[in-house]
């Protein structure tokens, strides 16, 4: 008997790869020692948190041991973290957000969804430049609208402009971009950025309702060899940043993110988009976000230049074995873009293969990565480097083997 929806077993048809490539990864650790297996399939950062987070968690039990302590709260979030995370977006972004302008969600997924609810109509489009991250299709389709993929520039992953130009219909509601890029570690350029901002001004001029630019950024931090990631709120006014401590202080498993909606597009408009936000964060069934993780981030955020500090270090092991890893690959003589920013390369195929061949040809050293086919993007596969650098040196024989 069928006891879930027809549109759920399409889902988990459509996705069981991923399933069957994690069972894979647990049988093959149980058979053979889990440093015996070079695992490079999960995005989940390894990395100790901050120590301002695990200092601020240290103190406050008794700073919620009073009634109500770990109660409801407003569904935007604490107003003492709404300021704290204004605070932190503002310097992230380098232009100033009013607190009010902040919603606090469950991590840059959650803030995805309420944002989809909040503006799609059943049937609108989201673009997307591919590759792009494997739940976004999932994200849109919970609220009726549809991602339309176009396809970046081969090997470089640069925006395609005119396919994005062409792609955008009356139907499109929302133009979604990843920066520094999941899987592709592309971060976009400030030209590429204004041209994107371009093109959406002239389509708005004969539309009745803007196309949104929706700028989801929990790898902003992971940018290398110094480069800032261009904001775009200073390019287009219908624009929202969201993103979450995921990522950039290493808390996945606490779910805080957060959506800021861009002030340049009038008082009104940013009013009703943000209550909007707050009414479906509450009407999803997310309420608000934890308030324990709400709470470290007001601690990391009132001692910013230490939790700075931390991020930097963290950006530092990521560097060095972003290194290695690109060591590797060379010695494989397998082609790849260096990563700009993110945990992850996105390798060619060898030899013209198949992604998915190709990732079993790694499996069968031991090695576990993602065919570009989840990623929207055949041909290549990617690798995150979410792992100790003795095990990725360790992995160098099966890259090699796998590629010759
Ligand atoms: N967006 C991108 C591009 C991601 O890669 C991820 C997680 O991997 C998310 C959003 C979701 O992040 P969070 O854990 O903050 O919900």
């Amino acid at each position: 008997m069928q006891l879930v929806s027809d549109k759920i077993l399409k889902t988990q048809a459509s996705s069981s790869w991923i399933r069957r490539m994690f069972e894979a990864g647990i049988e093959m650790k149980k058979q053979y020692g889990a440093d015996n297996v070079y695992d490079f399939s999960l995005g989940s950062p390894d990395l100790r948190p901050p120590a301002t987070v695990i200092e601020t968690l240290r103190s406050m039990a008794d700073a919620v041991d009073v009634p109500a302590g770990l109660g409801y709260m407003p569904n935007a979030g604490y107003p003492a973290a709404r300021e704290a995370l204004a605070k932190w977006a503002s310097h992230e972004q380098g232009v100033p957000i009013p607190a009010g302008n902040i919603v606090i969600t469950v991590g840059a997924a959650g803030g995805l969804n309420c944002l989809f609810k909040a503006t799609l109509e059943p049937g609108d489009e989201v673009v997307c430049p591919a590759p792009y991250f494997v739940e976004y299709g999932s994200y849109c389709g919970n609220f009726g609208g549809l991602l339309k993929a176009v396809p970046s520039a081969p090997g470089t992953f640069k925006l395609n402009l005119d396919g994005i130009e062409a792609a955008i219909t009356d139907r499109t509601r929302i133009l979604l971009i990843n920066s520094p890029n999941n899987p592709a570690g592309v971060v976009y350029t400030r030209g590429e950025l204004d041209a994107l901002a371009e093109i959406l001004r002239r389509k708005n001029q004969s539309r009745t309702r803007p196309i949104i630019l929706v700028s989801d950024e929990p790898y902003r931090f992971l940018a290398f060899d110094g480069k800032v990631v261009p904001s775009i709120l200073p390019c287009y006014e219908y624009s929202v940043v969201c993103s979450s401590f995921s990522k950039n202080l290493g808390l996945a498993g606490e779910r805080v993110g957060y959506l800021a909606v861009n002030p340049a597009m009038g008082d009104d408009e940013a009013a009703q988009l943000t209550a909007g936000l707050i009414l479906t964060n509450r009407t999803i069934g997310y309420v608000n976000a934890p308030c324990i993780g709400q709470k470290l981030i007001i601690g990391a955020v009132e001692r910013m230049d230490e939790t700075l500090a931390a991020q930097s270090a963290q950006l530092a092991v990521y560097e060095e074995r972003r290194r290695v890893m690109a060591s590797i690959l060379d010695e494989a003589g397998i082609e790849y873009q260096m990563p700009a920013g993110t945990f992850y390369f996105f390798p060619k195929a060898p030899h013209g293969m198949d992604d998915v061949a190709f990732v079993r040809k790694l499996a069968a050293e031991r090695i576990l990565a993602v065919p570009g086919s989840g990623f929207g993007y055949a041909g290549y596969f990617r690798i995150a480097v979410c792992v100790g650098k003795d095990i990725i040196e360790r992995s160098r024989g099966g890259f090699v083997a796998a590629a010759k």
